[in-house]
């Protein structure tokens, strides 16, 4: 059955013959060549609903932020580190109750890729 947003995440594992298929990648590698313009008055992430998140039971957005940008404070509530954000837009599909808000920064900020 197909998942419906407000389903359960439920982590699964690739098959080896698949795992073999993927290069290996290290992402703090790839972090170094970015340059980031930091937004300090304006953030272009936030959470719709924090309520919504104490519900979550599995969080996802813990894991699958490539840079980390979603933490939990000492209270267990969701902190956005919008500044490291490098604009994948997994956060968009990913949060399985669509509560993070994404746009784009504003004109002048946010990363510049080297290659791209
Ligand atoms: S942001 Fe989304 S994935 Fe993260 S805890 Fe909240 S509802 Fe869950
Ligand atoms: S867009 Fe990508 S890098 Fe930025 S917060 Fe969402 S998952 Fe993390």
């Amino acid at each position: 059955m197909a998942m419906k947003r407000g389903d359960a995440f439920v982590g699964k594992e690739l098959p080896e013959e698949v795992k073999k298929t993927i290069p290996r990648v290290y992402v703090d590698d790839l972090l170094i060549s970015l340059k980031y313009y930091v937004d300090e008055e304006q953030s272009h992430l936030w959470i719709k609903e924090p309520e919504t998140c104490n519900r979550c039971q599995y969080k996802p957005c813990l894991s699958f932020c490539p840079v980390g940008v979603y933490t939990l404070d000492n209270e267990g509530k969701i902190q956005v580190a919008y500044q490291a954000c490098v604009e994948c837009g997994s956060c968009r599909v990913a949060c399985p109750y669509n509560n993070i808000g994404w746009k784009l920064p504003r004109g002048g900020f946010g990363v510049a890729y080297k290659f791209g």
